[in-house]
């Protein structure tokens, strides 16, 4: 009889299925979860064993080999196994890719799955009484110099003294004047004495109840209310208890003052996981984290996959935030998994906001989620006065109105800073007539129209319909209908004009693309050395910045004629995110809002800084037209070095998708494919496909049919394709 085993292997391929293979006798014992390395073609992939059987569809002697088994345990413990699989399916993605994903680098690369941890080097009772003089060997003097006023330093901090450091720290031990300490002592952690008011008591309180099994919060607390200090408290009682907390911040908002005060009040178990780290740094962090060396895990999107030895609470801070969103490979939604995980893990999930995203919002409407509110600022501060600026009126010039200009002028005088906020999030040409607000709009759906510049038309993305673009305003025949958005671009160039001597610096992601470039930037902008900070939504996360009492908003009515539903819900979002944070308690400053149409209950509800009665009736127009969170969305886009290749490809996913047995069921809805708002992209023509459906079951049975087949699909080699489930860009 033959006993041969065979290990069905997930590997980081685009293909929706695992591989088989055999285990050679003498290769050692293999488990699910182990990662293995394996031929394949003419390479070697690390992949994840997902299942052990004793046949394959695959003739024996065509198996191939196994060349390497990498772990002795399994990565995962079963609960995130399962919970990663799931994940596969619910993005429709492969379970290889997602795997892949979810393992920090180091892991993919074949290292030890436990990382070496950091020696930390310190003296010893004979180094202190020891008076040696080092004539003749100057690093070792400067580091026994260092540890005497130092109780530990490590391998980094010793780099910094000499190029020899290695070689004098060996002489030192083996004098035995130093020794070596594995893991550091928890440096006693600081709790200042805050008096919390009954919101927060409230918040911790109903928290620390649901320790020990899932509930999701969403704490809706405007900047300074202190959301952060009712983390730390509900994380030292999870401490306290022996188990972990994981912390996710958005990418920009981890920053080192976030990390010093994480650690001073928690102590220095904390692992850091972000994306400027090194491969080993993450591998430390996440093996520190995995195996209960770390009792906190402060880190950005991915670090949702980091596996814990005793979970016990997830805090999502700015959970609205769309850097939680991935936007290519596995465009998982890091907020959304993580609830997941924290039902699979019996443990609560605290979302963290000054503005909850609506998904949040009508969970807690349907009283999927609780909602826990802080509603002062313990610090005192008074939100700023938000003032329109009604550019049917006042004209602009490249961007900026005279009342803006004058506004500015004023606070240079004064020496206190602007800023001055370009919406680029959701943005889309679309047509507008300037003089009297009018946009063009699709005859056949409630959608705008968007402006093609490569053939001068425009296109409804819903339902593909064309027309061309008007030289005239339909409404007032006024000749000044322009693609909205343009003019900003050069808004940096206008104020340099307008204010020469003024030290200004510019903060969005071209600006900041080098590796410490924003760190440097922010500071200046956070130090008062700038007199004007000019930007995109980068400036509205994260930030505290003081100085700054003047908020312009230049082109505020993009939220409103963007194709992208969500585009209002960004905007209001961003407005109270950038007018939150600046201002001191002193002076609370000023936000200069430049728009078409002042009189939009958008404006006045802002200007009351009314989110919850913001998102009571925007969700109730997302109910009458059928939007995210009442259907689910799921956007297939294909793109092509030709033209026409990703549409030719997405009209055969239509058809198939209308051919499926599926596709009879109630709500659900394909629409035709249609190209991308902005069309072309690095050399790219780009097209989308966008199904909806009143639930998810039907969607998911469709994409499960659907997803196979476009695979196999001859086109599918053509174009590169792919699926967003819950997307949250509409281009
Ligand atoms: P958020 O996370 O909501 O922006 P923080 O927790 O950072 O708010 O709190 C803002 C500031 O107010 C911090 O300096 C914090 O230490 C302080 N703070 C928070 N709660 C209290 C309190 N109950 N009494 C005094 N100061 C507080
Ligand atoms: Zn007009
Ligand atoms: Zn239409």
């Amino acid at each position: 009889m033959d006993t041969t085993t065979i290990i069905a292997v997930a590997l980081p391929v685009p293909l929706r299925r695992s591989f088989d293979f055999k285990v050679p006798s003498g290769l050692g014992p293999v488990r699910v979860g182990i990662r293995v390395r394996v031929p394949f073609g003419r390479r070697r992939l690390i992949g994840i064993v997902v299942n052990i059987k004793d046949s394959s569809d695959i003739p024996l002697q065509r198996l191939r080999d196994v060349a390497e088994i990498l772990d002795s345990e399994p990565i995962y413990s079963s609960t995130l196994f399962d919970w990663l699989q799931w994940i596969a399916d619910y993005y429709h993605h492969p379970l290889g890719e997602v795997l892949n994903t979810a393992l920090p680098v180091a892991l993919r690369q074949g290292r030890f799955l436990h990382a070496k941890q950091i020696l930390y080097y310190r003296m010893t009772r004979l180094g202190h009484e020891a008076h040696p003089e080092f004539n003749r060997a100057p690093v070792q003097k400067r580091i026994w110099h260092a540890l005497h006023s130092r109780p530990l330093l490590s391998p980094s901090q010793l780099a910094e003294l000499g190029k020899s450091w290695r070689s004098a720290l060996g002489k030192l031990i083996d004098n035995g004047w130093v020794e070596i300490v594995k893991v550091p002592p928890t440096s006693p952690s600081q709790e200042p004495h805050l008096k919390f008011n009954r919101e927060q008591t409230q918040a911790v309180e109903s928290i620390s109840a649901s320790l020990g099994s899932y509930k999701c919060f969403v704490l809706f607390g405007i900047t300074g209310s202190g959301k952060t200090e009712v983390y730390l408290q509900v994380i030292r009682q999870v401490i306290g208890s022996g188990k972990q907390a994981l912390v996710l911040v958005p990418e920009i908002g981890l920053t080192p003052q976030l990390v010093k005060r994480f650690e001073q009040r928690i102590g220095s178990r904390l692992a850091v996981l972000h994306s400027s780290l090194s491969t080993t740094e993450r591998h430390r962090s996440w093996s520190a984290a995995r195996d209960g060396t770390a009792s906190i895990v402060l880190g950005t999107r991915s670090a949702v996959f980091t596996p814990l030895l005793n979970p016990g609470l997830i805090v999502i801070d700015e959970e609205h935030d769309l850097s939680f969103k991935q936007q290519e490979g596995l465009r998982y939604h890091a907020r959304d998994v993580a609830v997941l995980r924290a039902k699979r893990e019996s443990i609560p999930i605290v979302l963290g906001s000054a503005t909850p995203s609506f998904e949040s919002m009508a969970n807690v409407a349907q009283s999927r989620y609780d909602l826990l509110r802080l509603g002062a600022r313990p610090l005192g501060a008074h939100l700023p006065r938000i003032d329109y600026v009604d550019l049917r009126r006042i004209p602009v010039e490249q961007g900026m109105s005279r009342t803006l200009i004058d506004a500015i002028a004023k606070r240079l005088n004064t020496k206190e800073q602007s800023l001055i906020f370009i919406n680029r999030r959701g943005y889309a040409p679309v047509l507008f007539c300037s003089a009297c607000g009018w946009q063009a709009q699709c005859k056949r759906c409630d959608t705008k129209l968007i402006y093609h510049r490569i053939d001068r038309k425009l296109r409804c993305h819903h339902c593909g319909l064309e027309d061309p673009s008007p030289e005239q305003c339909p409404d007032c025949a006024a000749t000044s209908v322009v693609p909205l958005g343009e003019g900003t671009q050069r808004l940096e160039d206008r104020l340099r004009q307008l204010f020469p001597s003024a030290n200004i610096v510019r903060i969005d992601r071209d600006s900041t693309r080098r590796k410490g470039e924003l760190e440097q930037r922010l500071s200046q902008a956070t130090a008062g050395t700038a007199d004007i900070l000019v930007g995109t939504q980068l400036l509205a996360k994260g930030h505290h910045f003081p100085m700054v009492t003047l908020v312009g908003v230049v082109d505020a009515d993009q939220g409103l004629y963007s194709v992208d539903f969500r585009a209002t819900e960004y905007l209001f979002q961003q407005i109270m995110q950038v007018a939150g944070r600046s201002g001191r308690a002193t002076s609370p400053g000023q936000v200069l809002v430049q728009t078409v149409h002042p009189d939009h209950f958008h404006f006045s509800l802002l200007q009351n800084h009314d989110y919850t009665r913001f998102v009571e009736i925007a969700l109730k127009e997302r109910e009458r037209a059928q939007h995210p969170p009442f259907t689910h969305f799921v956007l297939l886009r294909a793109e092509s070095t030709k033209t026409g290749v990703g549409l030719l490809f997405l009209e055969e996913a239509r058809k198939l998708a209308i051919a499926s047995k599926d596709c009879r069921q109630k709500g659900l809805q394909i629409m035709d494919p249609v190209p991308s708002p902005m069309e072309k992209r690095a050399g790219r023509y780009r097209a989308q496909l966008l199904i909806s459906s009143h639930s998810r079951p039907p969607l998911h049975a469709l994409l499960d049919e659907l997803v196979p087949r476009l695979e196999s699909h001859d086109l599918a080699r053509r174009v590169r394709w792919s699926i967003d489930v819950d997307p949250m860009e509409m281009y």
